[in-house]
């Protein structure tokens, strides 16, 4: 009699005993993504910093009793590259950022992290003795210095990182697999940056963190280190979900031979790789730096106390793939005028960074990237040009001098004439010979800079007009879009070709 009493109350327990163990997550989570603002490193605040940047923060923290700092290599130009060891726990947990010097946001959140570590009185302290008893915790922020310093994905020799695991031609890749050697870390986290223009899933928002749980093979085995990598995944999934609703994906986990996820994780260190992605608002990832800090101390708690172990890792194959691209901005149902016929088409257009001033900084320079039916994808910014005609701009029939005496003229006057483009001098005074911005909402042509011809299509520069009944609505200026009725002249975002 009892037997059917006593079944359905033990897994009620069960159930009770998980849920509260993720709300305990949750909370703990909630409380981290609140004090990050405090422990925030104040002196990175965008992308583009360099080595030289973050050596200061090292070098500061010499001699703290709570570091040990280490010299492990140098990049292929020489850049020194220091290993910084926390906590004095069993499990070790070796932290990497950056291998693609264009991909800085875990490196910020690293030293948050180390600001975060060296805190006190705070609520947090039993955390920090936790991490800092059970974990031993060996970060390496920004293994490509070199790349860093060009805001590149490759290193100095032109190669691929991630792809010198098995070869390692690159000093970078012999310093990571030395230390995966020598340390045999119970843990790696491979920290990246992808484009911020994957989907998650099917849906039109972008993924702003995706996962994955590397493949040691072709087969996508499942052993033990790899199931370890999922059910951190599954725990870091939950508490983002409350963040970043449906943001979170997960990469497709073909197995790649050349890649260090796939063979540390093949080496036998459970191995988990954080992608940030995109968020729309968010161009140089402040808000994804914190999700950053709060996913990765939550995962050192659950690896602190062996808690991953009671995610399901069934979980992971909840989450989205990365999936299709979502465009900066896409036109939709724009008529297209072509040789006397006439048709529909939408225009998928991204604008994309172009650095300057040494690669501390960057401008937009946007192409029309696709042409046609672009229904299944999404843009950040949609604009339906149902029932408005696509044309190119006229050029202005002036030249001018420099490009500040364009930027004075009335840019409304002429976008609502047809004039997008507007020519420079041939004796005219620019900065540079390449490609440049301007803040006037025009498109300027350098002497001898050809004008487009045709209709606006694939493959070029996003600087067209739409034609209301004869009438110019909206200007899309290298790829940012004016609306003339509600005309904001300050949102010019103009190029030099
Ligand atoms: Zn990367």
């Amino acid at each position: 009699m009892t037997k059917p009493i006593i079944l359905p109350l033990f897994f009620l327990l069960i159930t009770l005993i998980t849920v509260d163990s993720q709300a305990q997550s949750q909370q703990l989570a909630d409380r981290l993504f609140k004090v990050h603002e405090t422990y925030r490193e104040a002196s990175l605040t965008q992308r583009r910093f360099k080595q030289k940047d973050i050596l200061p923060l090292i070098s500061k923290r010499q001699g703290n009793a709570l570091y040990q700092i280490e010299t492990v290599g140098e990049s292929f130009e020489g850049r020194t590259i220091q290993m910084i060891k926390i906590g004095s726990g069993k499990k070790k947990v070796l932290l990497w950022t950056q291998m693609h010097g264009d991909e800085p946001t875990a490196t910020m959140a690293s030293f948050d992290i180390f600001n975060f570590l060296e805190g006190k009185n705070d609520g947090f302290d039993d955390l920090r003795k936790k991490l800092l008893d059970n974990t031993a915790l060996y970060f390496v922020p920004m293994l490509n210095p070199d790349g860093a310093e060009r805001y590149q994905r490759r290193t100095m020799q032109g190669i691929d990182m991630n792809r010198d695991a098995a070869a390692r031609q690159t000093p970078e890749a012999q310093i990571l697999k030395g230390l995966v050697d020598r340390l045999k870390p119970d843990y790696g986290f491979n920290l990246h940056d992808q484009s911020p223009r994957y989907s998650a899933g099917r849906s039109p928002k972008v993924a702003t963190i995706s996962f994955l749980a590397t493949s040691y093979d072709y087969e996508l085995s499942i052993n033990d280190v790899r199931e370890r990598s999922m059910q951190l995944i599954v725990g870091m999934n939950k508490v983002l979900q409350k963040y970043i609703p449906g943001q979170v994906a997960r990469y497709a986990d073909d197995h790649e031979p050349r890649g260090f996820g796939d063979n540390v994780q093949k080496w036998g260190t459970t191995l988990v790789l954080i992608e940030s992605g995109g968020r729309v608002g968010d161009p140089e990832k402040q808000y994804i730096r914190q999700l950053n800090f709060m996913a990765i101390l939550s995962a050192l708690d659950k690896i602190s106390d062996n808690s991953l172990t009671k995610e399901n890792r069934e979980e992971y194959y909840n989450i989205p793939e990365n999936g299709r691209w979502v465009y900066d901005l896409v036109v939709r149902n724009a008529t297209v005028r072509q040789s006397g016929k006439s048709f529909t088409a939408d225009l998928g257009i991204n604008r994309n960074e172009v650095n300057y001033a040494n690669a501390t900084k960057f401008f937009y320079y946007s192409k029309i990237e696709d042409f046609g039916d672009l229904h299944p994808q999404y843009g950040s910014q949609e604009v339906d040009a149902t029932g408005l005609t696509i044309e190119k701009g006229k050029l202005y029939p002036t030249a001018f001098k420099n490009v500040s005496e364009i930027s004075k003229l009335n840019a409304l006057n002429l976008l609502r004439e047809g004039y997008t483009y507007v020519r420079l001098a041939p004796d005219a005074n620019t900065r540079a010979l390449g490609l440049y911005f301007t803040t006037a909402p025009l498109h300027i042509l350098r002497s001898g800079q050809a004008v487009p011809t045709g209709t606006p299509g694939l493959g070029a520069t996003a600087t067209f007009i739409l034609k209301k009944a004869g009438k110019v609505k909206y200007a899309v200026i290298n790829g940012f879009v004016h609306d003339l009725d509600d005309f904001n002249a300050e949102k010019g975002q103009g190029i030099v070709e």
